[in-house]
């Protein structure tokens, strides 16, 4: 199945609105915290901050015309690789070259 823009477009509506609804609780008074608990929340948060950011590039990929091609070196990328992950901005191969 290929990805059409409308379902590129809802696909991509359903993350953020799951990401926004992820929005961390008020942190507990400061000073009775827990360490560790502390940072896992703050790495959460920057987890979620940061696939937020995605959302919007690629929603913007989306409204230019770019979605679906590989930010680096501008070949399709492939279907089951967006179906995985809509907010992937390259390809598999240049993901696994920046990965080395
Ligand atoms: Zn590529």
């Amino acid at each position: 199945m290929t990805m059409t823009p409308d379902r590129a477009r809802s696909l991509l509506a359903e993350i953020q609105a799951r990401l926004e609804a992820q929005a961390p609780a008020q942190e507990a008074s400061a000073g009775g915290g827990d360490a560790v608990a502390h940072r896992l929340a703050v790495a959460t948060e920057e987890r979620r901050v940061f696939n937020l950011r995605r959302v919007r590039l690629a929603l913007e990929r989306l409204a230019a015309g770019e979605f679906g091609y590989c930010q680096s070196c501008g070949e399709d990328i492939a279907p089951e690789r967006i179906e995985a992950d809509p907010l992937a901005p390259t390809c598999g191969g240049c993901a696994a070259q920046r990965a080395l």
